[in-house]
């Protein structure tokens, strides 16, 4: 197996390229020319953040160094913010490989979730109000520090 390519093809049509190409909606945080944060729509604690690249990634194997390092300044911008907005330290970042390790969307993605690591909800169940989403992307977004 190699080691520096995923195991599966990039699908052009996954719900995160299609909001890169501006196809869907999604409630933003912040963007950048390598990255773009946006709330979880299926939310495993209240503030759940998802980051992706905007480069054609399946998982950590296909990541560039580039878009590496973007993707993780990026997470620490929203950490900051997440910490702000909901006067909390604990933020768990988390990030699935492969559909094995529970991956749905096959485009690479850092999971922020302002939780402990035994309170957090079931992972992408439970849809949360499109409103609250809404005014949390926008709150968030208010707190990030370029
Ligand atoms: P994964 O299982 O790949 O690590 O995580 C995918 C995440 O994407 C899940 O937490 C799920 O709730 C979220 N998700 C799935 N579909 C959508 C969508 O259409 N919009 C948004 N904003 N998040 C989504």
């Amino acid at each position: 197996m190699s080691q520096t390519q995923s195991i599966a093809t990039y699908d052009d049509n996954n719900i995160f390229a299609k909001m890169l190409d501006g196809d869907i909606p999604y409630h933003k945080v912040y963007e950048d020319d390598k990255t773009l944060a946006f709330m979880d729509i299926m939310p495993q604690a209240k503030g759940h953040v998802l980051v992706i690249p905007k480069q054609k990634a399946v998982d950590l194997a296909d990541l560039e160094p580039e878009y590496a390092s973007a993707i993780l300044m990026t997470a620490k911008k929203v950490m900051a913010a997440q910490r702000q907005v909901f006067a909390r330290e604990g933020i768990v970042q988390m990030q699935l490989n492969g559909s094995e390790a529970g991956q749905t969307v096959f485009h690479y993605h850092i999971h922020l979730i302002p939780s402990s690591i035994h309170e957090l909800g079931r992972h992408a169940v439970t849809q949360a109000d499109n409103a609250e989403l809404a005014k949390l992307a926008q709150q968030l977004a208010g707190k990030i520090i370029e």
